[in-house]
């Protein structure tokens, strides 16, 4: 797999009270690490502190190259994520190279977009270091359907609106709309729901949503790159979505986002956001 080339960073170098509140990263552990959503002034202080000092990472698609600066020069940089037209290397191919590499005796950085812990399969490579016996940390991100929705103008709690949020991907292993998921629980049960990984079915998932009872004018944003100068925040309602209307210029990543809350857009975006795209609908 290619290595990436980048320049020397400048040491990674924390005020005393900070510094001592760092876990020390020992030679032959492997470290889970959250890298936000793509501005890299999201990436947390323990974040930067492990890959100041990483003698490996293995980093995902949807991790910011920037972020990877934060490494050493001499630091090895190796890409796990799937490439387009190409399948993404098995979970297990990924934990093997982690657990081989920490053999050797690195400081192995696993470094994954938002936070590890959300539809990253950061649970399952924890796994299979534990299963191993290796020395592992999970270091949390900013995830990308709370910090990235916050940053477009959306907080996905607000008192007035909804006392709870569901966080779902509406896809399983296959890559088909997940059989799992209770479309009438999700309706019923959930005024803000915040989906992953639903670019390519958002149409179908706003139409299980309609058949589920939620109103065809419920206000729905697709929240493209959040953080990132790419940002785009297209507000539409579910009734579009399930036409997918008002989409056509957007690329994924994207988090889609049903509910009241999206309302709120409008109003904290222009504060929050750096240099959203607003679409009105
Ligand atoms: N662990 C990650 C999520 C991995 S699943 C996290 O906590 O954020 C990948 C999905 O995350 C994408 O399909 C998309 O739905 C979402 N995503 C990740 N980064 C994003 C970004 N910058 N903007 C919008 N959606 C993003």
């Amino acid at each position: 797999m290619p290595s990436h080339e980048t320049p020397s960073p400048t040491p990674l170098v924390l005020p005393p009270a900070l510094a001592r509140a760092m876990p020390p990263f020992p030679p032959g552990a492997v470290w889970l690490v959250g890298a936000g959503p793509g501005d890299p002034g999201l990436v947390t202080l323990q974040a930067a502190h492990a890959l100041a000092q990483a003698d490996a990472i293995y980093f995902d698609a949807l991790v910011n190259e920037e972020v990877l600066r934060l490494a050493r020069g001499d630091c090895e940089r190796v890409f796990v994520g799937k490439r387009a037209g190409c399948p993404s290397p098995k979970q297990s191919e990924i934990t093997a190279l982690l657990v081989t590499a920490a053999r050797a005796g690195k400081r192995v950085v696993r470094l994954k977009g938002g936070d590890p812990y959300v539809f990253g399969r950061g649970a399952e490579e924890a796994q299979g270091l534990v299963a191993s016996g290796t020395p592992f940390r999970v270091s949390p991100g900013v995830t990308a359907g709370i910090g990235g929705l916050a940053a477009a103008g959306i907080p996905v709690t607000h008192r007035d609106v909804n006392q709870s949020v569901t966080l779902l991907t509406a896809h399983d292993a296959s890559g088909g709309l997940s059989q799992r998921l209770d479309w009438a629980a999700l309706s019923a049960g959930s005024p803000v729901l915040v989906v992953y990984m639903g670019f390519r079915l958002m149409d179908v998932i706003a139409d299980r949503l309609l058949d589920a009872g939620r109103p065809a004018d419920e206000p729905v944003a697709v929240v493209a790159n959040a953080t990132t100068p790419r940002q785009q925040v297209v507000r539409t309602t579910l009734g579009r979505l399930a036409a997918r209307l008002d989409v056509d210029n957007v690329a994924p990543p994207a988090i889609i986002v049903v509910g009241g809350v999206v309302a709120l857009a409008p109003v904290l975006g222009l504060a929050a956001a750096a240099a959203p795209e607003v679409v009105e609908a």
